[in-house]
């Protein structure tokens, strides 16, 4: 089955709480998370955005994926999260299709998805996530 919807969009910055306060202001959004994963060394805040959320990323490690994209790009979009039913059919699906994967199983993403990242070498240039919520 095709993905739901957008999921998410995940955003670089360099200083989460000023780009908060970014947001809030010029959007009127509400910031209603903020989370650390330690795993991908980053501290994300997230906005609901009818379906979608927005997803601001900051580094904790200069080392870390977002670290080296900063250091690399600047701030700016990062990655597109698409909501799937199932993300191991997913996955292989797009294995056997010869795109390159960053990550070969599901892992635990912010907000309780699993997740998994497609390279973005095999898709158009662009970071694609696929995640689920299991818990629906
Ligand atoms: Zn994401």
């Amino acid at each position: 089955m095709e993905p739901t919807h957008i999921e998410h969009i995940g955003i670089a910055v360099i200083n989460l709480e000023d780009a908060i306060k970014l947001f809030e202001k010029v959007f009127r959004l509400k910031c209603y998370n903020i989370e650390e994963v330690a795993d991908q060394k980053v501290r994300t805040a997230f906005f609901m955005l009818g379906d979608t959320k927005i997803e601001l990323l900051e580094s904790t490690d200069p080392e870390g994926p977002i670290g080296k994209f900063i250091e690399k790009r600047g701030e700016g979009l990062h990655h597109i999260a698409f909501a799937v039913k199932n993300i191991e059919d997913h996955l292989r699906h797009a294995e056997e299709l010869g795109i390159k994967l960053i990550d070969a199983k599901p892992r635990k993403g912010a907000e309780g998805l699993d997740i998994a990242f497609l390279h973005p070498k095999s898709t158009s240039g662009v970071l694609i996530e696929i995640c689920e919520d299991k818990r629906k």
